[in-house]
């Protein structure tokens, strides 16, 4: 009787023993560097392979250039909300530069990762800017239509070496979007840090809004039509914008998506990462 009692505190003991040492933490393995391998990101991919993308944006550059003589005629007509008393304005479209009139994909699955603007910057140096498909076509329709163009890149203006010139990138890129056919000049090309300009791209927006009438927006992240939509405060903006907030601003402008605003697809990069 009693060697089967202390058996059975034995086993209780034994027991208990086993429990703690099962609910003890495990100790945690070293983490795993985090490696990203370009050419497994199929965003990057179906830009670099699929015949789907430019056929997109051909839909989009041509679906717009089909609208160019309704909108210049239209003199009530702004694609710039809040854009009145324009009727005796000229015409004029605003496009984003990259993912809009040329592709970055051959840097993205290129570059050693993490991305900075030297690196983007320096890319351009030593290869051809590839245009993204459509887009050359739409501006010489729009040009002989009697429409200005105007382009906004939030590229940074950074010192680069020993170059006396404080934006440096502002001549590179004129010079990629000439590489593609179409011709251009500072007074068209407006980067992030010139003026009092900023990131949300509003306020250049805003300034060829004063002496043009804007038709048509062209980009292919929600910051090349509408403010707000980062985390950081730029412009107008006093609250982080949420994935909320920025699907309400699709819906919010709804009416104009396909009708005088053009949205390419941008699976690379962009705003959007922020919010996944
Ligand atoms: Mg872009």
């Amino acid at each position: 009787m009693t060697a089967i009692r202390v058996s059975l505190i034995t086993t209780i003991f034994l027991a208990l023993g086993a429990c703690v040492y099962a609910s003890a933490p495990a100790p945690k393995p070293a983490p795993e560097p985090i490696t990203y391998d370009p050419q497994q990101d199929m965003g990057l991919l179906w830009v670099k392979h699929a015949a789907e993308y430019k056929a997109i944006t051909m839909q989009a550059y041509r679906s717009a250039a089909a609208a160019l003589p309704r909108f210049i005629a239209d003199t009530t007509w702004s694609a710039m909300p809040g854009q009145t008393d324009a009727e005796n304005l000229p015409p004029a479209v605003i496009l984003d530069v990259d993912e809009t009139v040329v592709s970055n994909v051959d840097f993205q699955l290129a570059f050693e990762r993490p991305f900075t603007n030297r690196k983007l910057y320096d890319f351009y140096r030593k290869h051809a800017a590839i245009p993204v498909a459509g887009v050359v076509e739409f501006v010489a329709a729009a040009r002989k239509a009697g429409v200005a163009v105007y382009f906004v890149t939030n590229r940074p203006c950074e010192l680069i070496d020993d170059d006396p010139d404080p934006c440096p990138q502002k001549l590179g890129v004129i010079d990629e979007i000439e590489s593609i056919g179409i011709s251009t000049d500072a007074a068209h090309v407006m980067l992030a840090d010139e003026n009092d300009w900023d990131r949300a791209k509003i306020r250049r927006r805003e300034y060829v809004a004063r002496t043009h009438r804007v038709i048509m927006l062209f980009g292919d992240d929600l910051g090349d039509f509408v403010p707000c939509v980062r985390t950081k405060l730029y412009g107008p903006c006093t609250t982080p914008a949420t994935k909320a907030s920025r699907a309400q601003l699709v819906e919010e402008y709804a009416d104009y998506w396909g009708n005088g605003w053009y949205i390419l697809p941008g699976p690379m990069h962009g705003s959007w990462t922020s919010f996944r």
